[in-house]
């Protein structure tokens, strides 16, 4: 059985969807949980949620897209958690467009986010896992923990009208394979996921169901449904699982990898109107 007894996890852009559903069930299987997200009221409501199933779970609003950000997620959960065993990155926006008419501002904003803001989240907590691998050795304890990347399949196959994305994506999965490598030493194992079409804010209807600017054009959401091979759309729990079972004890020995989650889906079809 997986068991995060006793553990500490951090899990960006937790307000809403994949990053929810990873707080409470990360939270379920006995972790106390820091959400983070840039919008509050979200990220409170999660909070109500691990808090209504008897979890312990404490909110940093902010965007990890800053360093100082950054570094206060790690900070606030050792000061009121006085460890950090798990780091989830999952926190990423979208500014879809077509090559041709993406704007230097919307490549920065996706950049911004989804890699630079990957990476100040890995940095911090870096400094942090070495140190206490140091000290654990000099107890003669062998601790893993974890850093679970949330890339996509964009970032692996590529998408129409997602080059910023895509881009961002794929150097989640360099950070994620290059992390492995260098903390391997330290017991941190690194790893991603990478879903395909799962049902949130960013794959909703737009114009209709999605927030302005995020979401899919409504013919190209239904083409992508026609294609899913299991019949369903991933649901955010789907993602959720698998992070929790890679940030476990039970997946010490895995590292380096990208776990594809996506219902057979592994490459999205051409598809236009973004
Ligand atoms: P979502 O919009 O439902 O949730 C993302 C959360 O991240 C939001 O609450 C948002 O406010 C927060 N966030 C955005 N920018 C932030 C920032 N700078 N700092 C802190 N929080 C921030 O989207 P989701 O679908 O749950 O996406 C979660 C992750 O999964 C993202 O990295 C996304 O790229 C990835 N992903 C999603 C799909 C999909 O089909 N939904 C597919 C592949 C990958």
């Amino acid at each position: 059985m997986i068991s995060l007894d006793g553990k500490v996890a951090i899990i960006t852009g937790s307000g809403r969807g994949i990053g929810r559903a990873t707080a409470v069930i990360l939270s379920r299987l006995g972790a106390r949980v820091l959400i983070n997200d840039v919008d509050e009221e979200p990220a409170r409501e999660t909070e109500a949620l691990v808090g209504k199933e008897g979890g312990q779970a404490v909110v940093v609003v902010g965007s990890i897209a800053r360093a100082d950000i950054a570094q206060a997620l790690v900070q606030m959960a050792l000061a009121r958690f006085g460890r950090l065993d798990i780091l989830v990155n999952n926190a990423g926006i979208t500014a879809d467009a077509m090559l041709h008419r993406l704007t230097d501002e919307q490549y920065d904003r996706v950049m911004d986010v989804v890699l630079r803001g990957t990476f100040y989240c890995m940095r911090a907590a870096a400094a942090y896992f070495r140190e206490v691998f140091r000290e654990d050795q000099r107890r003669g304890e062998r601790i893993h923990r974890k850093i679970v990347n949330v890339s996509s399949i964009a970032g692996i196959h590529g998408a129409v009208g997602n080059a910023n994305y895509a881009a961002a994506k794929a150097g989640v999965i360099g950070l994620t394979k290059a992390a492995a490598r260098e903390l391997a030493p330290f017991l941190v194992n690194v790893n991603a996921v990478a879903p395909g079409f799962i049902e949130t804010r960013l794959t909703a209807a737009r114009g209709s169901e999605a927030p302005p600017g995020l979401g899919l054009p409504p013919a190209v959401r239904e083409r992508i449904l026609q294609q899913m091979p299991l019949g369903r759309p991933g649901y955010p729990e789907d993602v959720a699982y698998a992070i929790a079972f890679l940030a476990s004890p039970q997946a010490d020995f895995i590292t380096g990898q990208v776990l594809q989650i996506d219902g057979g889906l592994d490459f999205i079809n051409p598809v236009s109107g973004v």
